[in-house]
């Protein structure tokens, strides 16, 4: 069977991990048995979708690497609903009801004081064809619920494995509503009917609407997908996403610095058994890819993990995969030997500037032993410089003072960078000024 799954974002707003987290999945699962993956804007909300993230949701797959064979807009589809509805309508399965939002609310309190399950009573089956039109005439439009068949739903979900549930514990789905818009609950399934998506992976949000779901597409005369739902991650604090929570939205992660493998590293790794590594391809990612490596526990997505493992992608970064950022950056005069010997101290490429400042621009330095660092500025030797340079000099600065291991290399490394720790002077000496150095040494 050839695998064909999609990722169904609703254009509302910024992607944020979560979110990135099941298209990633998505993919990858594509990936690793040379399957399909589609791209679908579940957009029939109209008074919250909007152009805007439907362009900034692709900007951010770009981002990940997460290319799509197809793309599909359910507003391009509605036709395709309407005939579905029509269908529904005819086999007795879709019916108008005219409660509005405020009876719904009452007669769900009433049930839960009687501490009943909130589920609709199908008051509106029991309508007449003169209530109907004397509803109408009062000028109420009908929305439409799906008739559940009174039977147990079970699937053999992917992660979850055996599920079952009743439908008649359900309330009847709406499928359209009073402004005459299908709910994703039926676009959904004519979508994945229709265009033959074989799997659906999604969060275990929707474990419900599967429910509804493999029967609706039974009425509609589809077999089912297979079914995955896999546990939502809650953030460090242990409280659920949102994809209003702007600070964690993709775009921001990504102008704070986080390399886009870094971010996958760590998400199609989350809820699996194995462990969280850096990876530098998303081919790297296939290779490791199980859905049945994810397991029933909630797990936490954590912005410090996040950060250690884009340290540790930087670590690994070659000078030519770089090479745009640190242009980008401005950096364009940065060489290999340069990107060599600082990539180890670095958490954000941006970090470079730092470096870069320490080796050609103004720092600040401590106030250290004076004579001590007169004898070093004396023994500097002489350009040219080269990786045998820090040795050389510091041997001879040990000869002159007696001083030697931290006593002798600290306060170098502080007159020279300011800091207490950094890269290798061996390799960040000749990457300096002559004249630089011999400037803080004087200082
Ligand atoms: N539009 C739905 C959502 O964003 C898609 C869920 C699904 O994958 O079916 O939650």
């Amino acid at each position: 069977m050839s695998v064909f799954v999609r990722f169904a974002p609703s254009p509302t707003g910024r992607l944020h991990p979560g979110n990135a987290r099941a298209a990633l999945i998505n993919w990858l699962f594509a990936r690793k048995h040379q399957g399909k993956f589609m791209l679908r804007m579940d957009d029939t909300d109209q008074e919250r979708s909007e152009l805007e993230y439907e362009v900034a949701i692709q900007d951010d797959l770009i981002w990940l690497g997460l290319n799509w064979d197809v793309f599909a807009r359910q507003t391009d589809r509605l036709d395709r609903y309407r005939q579905a509805f029509e269908h529904l309508v005819k086999i007795g399965r879709l019916y108008p009801c005219y409660e509005t939002q405020e009876e719904l609310s009452l007669m769900r309190k009433s049930l839960s004081s009687q501490g009943r399950p909130p589920v609709y009573d199908r008051s509106a089956l029991k309508l007449s064809d003169a209530d109907r039109l004397k509803l109408e005439a009062q000028g109420r439009k009908p929305h439409w619920r799906f008739k559940l068949d009174d039977k147990v739903v079970a699937w053999d979900d992917m992660i979850r494995g055996p599920v079952r549930f009743e439908g008649a514990h359900s309330s009847d789905p709406v499928l359209y509503r009073t402004d005459g818009l299908p709910i994703y609950t039926l676009t959904s399934v004519v979508d994945d009917g229709e265009l033959k998506v074989t799997h659906v992976i999604r969060g275990e949000d929707h474990v419900t609407n599967t429910a509804a779901q493999v029967q609706l597409f039974e009425a509609l005369g589809f077999n089912p997908p297979k079914f995955g739902h896999f546990t939502l991650f809650t953030d460090a604090t242990g409280h659920g996403f949102s994809k209003r929570l702007g600070s964690l939205s993709l775009i921001n992660l990504r102008k704070e610095g986080i390399e886009a493998m870094a971010l996958n590293s760590l998400l199609a790794k989350l809820g699996t058994s194995d462990a969280i590594e850096p990876r530098l391809s998303l081919e790297e990612l296939v290779e490791d890819f199980g859905i049945d490596k994810f397991a029933r526990g909630s797990p936490k997505f954590d912005d410090q993990d996040l950060l250690q493992l884009n340290a540790k992608i930087i670590h690994l970064m070659s000078f030519e995969s770089v090479q745009k950022s640190l242009i980008e950056l401005g950096y364009d005069q940065i060489t290999e030997a340069f990107w060599h010997s600082v990539r180890p101290n670095l958490t954000y490429i941006k970090d470079v500037a730092f470096w870069w400042s320490v080796c050609h621009g103004d720092i600040k330095t401590p106030l250290q032993d004076r004579h001590f660092i007169q004898i070093a500025k004396e023994l500097l030797p002489q350009t040219p410089w080269d990786q045998t340079t820090w040795s050389a000099w510091t041997n001879q600065v040990k000869e002159a003072t007696g001083k030697k291991g931290k006593e002798l290399f600290l306060p170098l490394r502080l007159a020279l960078t300011g800091q207490e720790h950094g890269p290798e002077l061996k390799e960040l000496l000749p990457l300096m000024d002559r004249t630089k150095v011999l400037e803080r040494l004087s200082a």
